[in-house]
C-alpha cells in the first residue's frame, strides 16, 4: 500500500490546523455536517431531473454515533458519495475550496478565532482527531473505497465494503494532554448543544442515539422501582428555521420565542422585520427593535452586528458589515444562499452581496422605523427614549453623511405641545411669517422654559423644540436646514423677527446708550464681545446670547469634554432697555462709576447663572449684592 503525499498548499494548511490552539474545535462537527448536507442535495438535485432516482425523503439523513470505548466519533450520511477518484481529489488537496488563500490572509491575524468563524472544510476533523478514515460509495457505483490519514504526512485509498450509497467518516479522537481535553467530543450533551448551536437548521435529520433510563415496565406493584437502560435514536435539529416559514405561518408570540430563544435580548422586542428577497440578492432575515437599552449599549464593550448563516449554517456571531452604526440597537439574523462557508472576514468585508444585502437591510429599518413613528406612536417613542441618541450620533457623525436617512426619525421636545415632534410635525404648523426653525438648549426641560432668550419667539407664537441632550445642537447644525427652513437658536444674534413697530426703543437707545454699552463692556474685561439692547427681552433684565457659530451650550459641552480646546463661544450681554434696571444703569453712568461698575458685574453674572454657567468668583457675586442691599 503506497501512501500519497498531501499537495504542498493542503500539508500547510494541515499542519497549521493541528499545531494551533483553537478555542473552537467543536466546529469541525459543523463542518462535517454541512459536508453531509450537501452530499444529500447532490442527490435531491439529480432526482429532480433524473426519474431513475427515487428521493425518498425519510431515506436522507446524517447520524452521528460516539464510541467512548474505542474513542470514535462516526458520521455517516446517506449523500452521493464520493469514487475513488473524488476521493483523491476532493480530500487530497484543498485549495479549490478557497479555504487556502483564506489561510494566507489571515496567517499572523487572530488565526485561530477566524478558523472558528469561518469553514475550513473537511481538514478541521484534524483539530480533533489524530487518524481520520472515510468510506465511501458513489451513486452509481458498486464499488466503495477507504480513505485514511493520519494527518500531514498524507493518505492511503484502499478498496472497501459499503452496503448503501453515501459516506461514513470515523474520527480517531485525540487522547486528552494536559491542556487540552478531547473526550468532550464523545460525549452525548456536548455534541448535541454543537449540532444545536451551528447545525440546527440543517435541512436533513441529524440523527443520533441517546441513551436513557426507564422504569423497567413488568415491576411488581408495590415493589422497589428496578430501571433499564435503553437507546432511542433521535434527530436533534429543528431543520425548518423560522425565518424559511411564510408570514402568515407565523404569529408574534413566535417571533418572540425566536428572540428568546436566540438571546437577542430581554426584553420583549418592540417591532419585528421578517424579510423574504427574491430580487438581485436572495436573502432572508428577521431583525428586531428592541425595546430598552442593553446595559453596555453607549459603551465601547457593546458589539453591533447580526447573525449571519450561509445556507442555514451559522458562519458568524455578529457580522458588523450587516449594520450601519446608527442602527446598531437592531438584533438579528440574515441567512443568505449567496454567501460561501468558505469566506474570510476580509473577504467579507468586500463581498458584493453582503454589500446589498446590507444596503436593502437599512432601508428596510429606516421604513420600518418610520411606520412605527406613523402608526405607533407610543411605540415609537418607547423606541425614541431607548435609541434616540444614536441616532442623533448617526446625524453628527461621518460628517453629516447620514442625516437623508435619520432626520425624519428625530424628535424633539416641544415647547408647546410639551411632548415629542418630528420636525416635520413641526414644520407643518409653523406659522407663515414664521422663517425659522426654532431651538433652545438646556440642561432640562424645565430650565429651559425658563430662559428669558425664549421670550420673543414665544410672545410671537412661535414653537419652540427644546434641545436637552448633549448631541443635540451637534446633530442640527449637521442637518442646518429641514424642508428649506433654517434651524435657529433662541440664543442668536439675529433671530429673524421684525420688533414690534411700537417698540422702537432698543432701536434707539442702541444708537443713543452707545458710550454706556461700550464702557460696560471695558468693565468685564473681554468677558463679553459686545454689551447691547435686547430685542428679544420682555420681562427679564438681562441674558446671554451668542454670535457665531459656537453656541454657549456647545462650549460648555465642549469644555466639559478631556483634552478640550478651550473654546469660547462669542458672547453678548444683552441688557432690556425697557426694564427699570436699565434707568438705574443710566443713573450711574452719569453720577458713579463705581456703582456701574459694581451694576453691571451683577447683571453678568446674573446672566451666567441663568444660562447655567458658574460664576467665576461667587464670593464676590455675594457681597456685591450685599453692597446693594445696605
Ligand atoms: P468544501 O466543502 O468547502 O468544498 P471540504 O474540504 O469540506 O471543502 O470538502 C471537499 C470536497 O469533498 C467537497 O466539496 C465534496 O465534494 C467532498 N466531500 C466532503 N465530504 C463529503 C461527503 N460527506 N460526501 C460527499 N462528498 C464529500
Amino acid at each position: 500500500m503506497v501512501k500519497q503525499e498531501f499537495k504542498a498548499e493542503s500539508k500547510r494548511l494541515l499542519e497549521m490546523m493541528i499545531n494551533s490552539i483553537y478555542t473552537q474545535r467543536e466546529i469541525f462537527l459543523r463542518e462535517l455536517i454541512s459536508n453531509a448536507s450537501d452530499a444529500i442535495d447532490k442527490i435531491y438535485y439529480k432526482a429532480l431531473t433524473d426519474d431513475n432516482i427515487a428521493f425518498n425523503a425519510a431515506d436522507y439523513f446524517v447520524k452521528i454515533t460516539a464510541d467512548k470505548e474505542n474513542r470514535t466519533l462516526t458520521l455517516a450520511d446517506t449523500g452521493i458519495g464520493m469514487t475513488r477518484e473524488e476521493l483523491e481529489t476532493n480530500l487530497g488537496v484543498i485549495a479549490k475550496s478557497g479555504s487556502l488563500s483564506f489561510k494566507k490572509e489571515n496567517e499572523s491575524k487572530d488565526g485561530h478565532n477566524i478558523i472558528g468563524q469561518f469553514g475550513v472544510g473537511f481538514y478541521a476533523a484534524f483539530m480533533v482527531a489524530d487518524r481520520v478514515t472515510v468510506t465511501s460509495r458513489a451513486l452509481g457505483s458498486a464499488e466503495a473505497f477507504q480513505w485514511e490519514s493520519e494527518g500531514a504526512d498524507g493518505y492511503t485509498i484502499v478498496p472497501a465494503d459499503k452496503a448503501a450509497v453515501g459516506t461514513e467518516i470515523v474520527l480517531h479522537i485525540k487522547p486528552n494532554t494536559e491542556d487540552d481535553n478531547y473526550d468532550e467530543f464523545l460525549e452525548e450533551y456536548r455534541l448535541r448543544a454543537i449540532v444545536k448551536k451551528y447545525s440546527d437548521f440543517i435541512r436533513y435529520p441529524i440523527k443520533m442515539d441517546i441513551k436513557g433510563q426507564r422504569p423497567k415496565a413488568d415491576a411488581a406493584e408495590g415493589a422497589e422501582p428496578e430501571f433499564e437502560s435503553y437507546v432511542e435514536e433521535q434527530t436533534i435539529n429543528s431543520m425548518v428555521p423560522i425565518w424559511r416559514k411564510n408570514k402568515s405561518e407565523l404569529t408574534d408570540a413566535d417571533y418572540e420565542q425566536f428572540y428568546h430563544e436566540k438571546r437577542y435580548g430581554f426584553d420583549k422586542p418592540l417591532k419585528h422585520i421578517h424579510i423574504s428577497a427574491d430580487g438581485a440578492v436572495v436573502y432572508r432575515a428577521i431583525l428586531y427593535v428592541p425595546e430598552s437599552t442593553p446595559f453596555d449599549y453607549y459603551t465601547k464593550e457593546f458589539e453591533k452586528g447580526l447573525e449571519l448563516y450561509s445556507n442555514g449554517v451559522l458562519i458568524m456571531d455578529k457580522c458588523a458589515d450587516l449594520l450601519p452604526d446608527y442602527f446598531s440597537f437592531v438584533k438579528g439574523m440574515v441567512d443568505s444562499e449567496d454567501l460561501s462557508l468558505n469566506i474570510s472576514r476580509e473577504m467579507l468585508q468586500h463581498d458584493r452581496q453582503l454589500t446589498l444585502i446590507a444596503k436593502n437591510i437599512k432601508n428596510k429599518i429606516k421604513s420600518t422605523l418610520l411606520s412605527l413613528l406613523k402608526d405607533e406612536r407610543d411605540n415609537y417613542e418607547k423606541f425614541y427614549k431607548s435609541f434616540g441618541r444614536q441616532l442623533k450620533f448617526g446625524v453628527y457623525g461621518d460628517y453629516g453623511m447620514n442625516k437623508d436617512v435619520l432626520q425624519d426619525l428625530l424628535l424633539f421636545h416641544s415647547s408647546k405641545e410639551n411632548k415629542l415632534v418630528s420636525l416635520d410635525e413641526y414644520i407643518a404648523r409653523m406659522p407663515e411669517d414664521q422663517k425659522f426653525i426654532y431651538y433652545a438648549s438646556g440642561s432640562s426641560i424645565e430650565r429651559i422654559e425658563k430662559l428669558p432668550q425664549t421670550e420673543l419667539v414665544s410672545d410671537k407664537g412661535y414653537e419652540i423644540l427644546y434641545f436637552t441632550d448633549d448631541i443635540d445642537e451637534f446633530a442640527i447644525k449637521s442637518i442646518m436646514t429641514y424642508k428649506e427652513k433654517t434651524f435657529k437658536s433662541v440664543s442668536s444674534g439675529d433671530l429673524g423677527i421684525e420688533p414690534d413697530a411700537d417698540d422702537d426703543k432698543p432701536e434707539a437707545e442702541e444708537a443713543g446708550s452707545k458710550a454706556l454699552f461700550e464702557q460696560m463692556q471695558t468693565l468685564l474685561g473681554g468677558k463679553v464681545t459686545k454689551v447691547k439692547a435686547s430685542k428679544r427681552l420682555k420681562s427679564h433684565p438681562v441674558c446671554l446670547t451668542s454670535e457665531g457659530e459656537l453656541s454657549i451650550e456647545m462650549e460648555k459641552i465642549l469644555s466639559a469634554m478631556p483634552n478640550n480646546e478651550n473654546v469660547h463661544a462669542e458672547k453678548v450681554l444683552e441688557i432690556n432697555v425697557n426694564h427699570p434696571v436699565f434707568q438705574s444703569l443710566k443713573e450711574a453712568a452719569e453720577k458713579d462709576n463705581e456703582k456701574l461698575n459694581l451694576y453691571t458685574q451683577l447683571l453678568y453674572n446674573q446672566a451666567l447663572l441663568i444660562e447655567g454657567l458658574p460664576i467665576q468668583d461667587p464670593v464676590a457675586f455675594t457681597n456685591d449684592i450685599c453692597k446693594v442691599m445696605v
